[in-house]
């Protein structure tokens, strides 16, 4: 199946009595591998969008299938387990426990899974080495940095093996050089592992190291190009 489909996706938010379309009918199809950057303004409805495709959220009406399942008919329950195997976060702000090793952080949601400890660490030390940190695994995010710690993160998201990594200004917070690093790290694990990435940005520069850009706004797909 596709990473991502969405047919006439609406997502609409009630504040005090008054409705607010924050997506007004989105319709996409995201393939596993395929590298997009969404783009648009303040409110146009990157973030609303982006907690649908994370499924921490569900389309007040529409079709949405993360891997093949639709959202609507999932419990509460269900719907955290599709998220828990099927994608990863990265944020601009890292997340990291800071006085945890790099290790630690990367096999924690491995821990979730009932991975036992010997395979946690395995798989968290070859993300590691993945995202070109394999001598850093006793080191604390909060001796590391701002690079490093997104690479950590990026390790994280991926130890579980997503085939959807959403990135919401990943760069956000670094400066160009390692903006720039780890967005190599992101193209390069891509063309690997078949995962989607889709990333949230509003700099030109980042945007186009993706070979797919959505241009989203008033709640709307205005171009899709490639
Ligand atoms: P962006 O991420 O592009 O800045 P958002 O998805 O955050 O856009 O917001 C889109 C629109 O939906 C905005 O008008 C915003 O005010 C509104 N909105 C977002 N989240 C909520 C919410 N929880 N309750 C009410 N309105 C919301
Ligand atoms: P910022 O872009 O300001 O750094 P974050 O990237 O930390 O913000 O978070 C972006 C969005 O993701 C927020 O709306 C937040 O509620 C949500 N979020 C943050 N952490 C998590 C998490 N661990 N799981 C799911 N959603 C999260």
């Amino acid at each position: 199946p596709p990473a991502i489909e969405a047919v006439d996706v609406v997502r609409r938010y009630e504040l005090d009595g008054v409705a607010v379309e924050a997506l007004r009918g989105v319709s996409l199809r995201i393939a596993r591998g395929e590298f997009v950057a969404v783009i648009g303004p303040s409110g146009s409805g990157k973030s609303t969008l982006m907690h649908l495709l994370g499924c921490l959220d569900r389309p007040t009406s529409g079709v949405l299938r993360i891997n093949g399942v639709e959202l609507s008919g999932l419990s509460d329950t269900e719907l955290a387990e599709l998220r828990n195997r099927t994608i990863g976060f990265v944020f601009q702000s890292f997340h990291l426990l800071g006085r945890t090793s790099a290790l630690d952080n990367v096999a924690l949601p491995l821990v979730y899974r009932g991975v036992g400890r010997a395979e946690r660490r395995d798989r968290a030390r070859e993300a590691l080495e993945s995202v070109g940190l394999g001598h850093r695994l006793d080191h604390r995010p909060s001796q590391m940095s701002g690079g490093e710690q997104q690479r950590v993160a990026i390790a994280r998201a991926l130890v579980g093996e997503p085939k959807v990594l959403l990135a919401d200004e990943p760069t956000g917070n670094l400066d160009t050089g390692n903006g720039t690093e780890v967005m190599a790290i992101l193209d390069r694990l891509n063309a690997d592992g078949g995962v989607a990435v889709v990333l949230v940005t509003h700099e030109p520069e980042i945007a186009a190291h993706a070979r797919r850009q959505i241009h989203v706004r008033d709640g709307l797909i205005e171009r899709d190009t490639t």
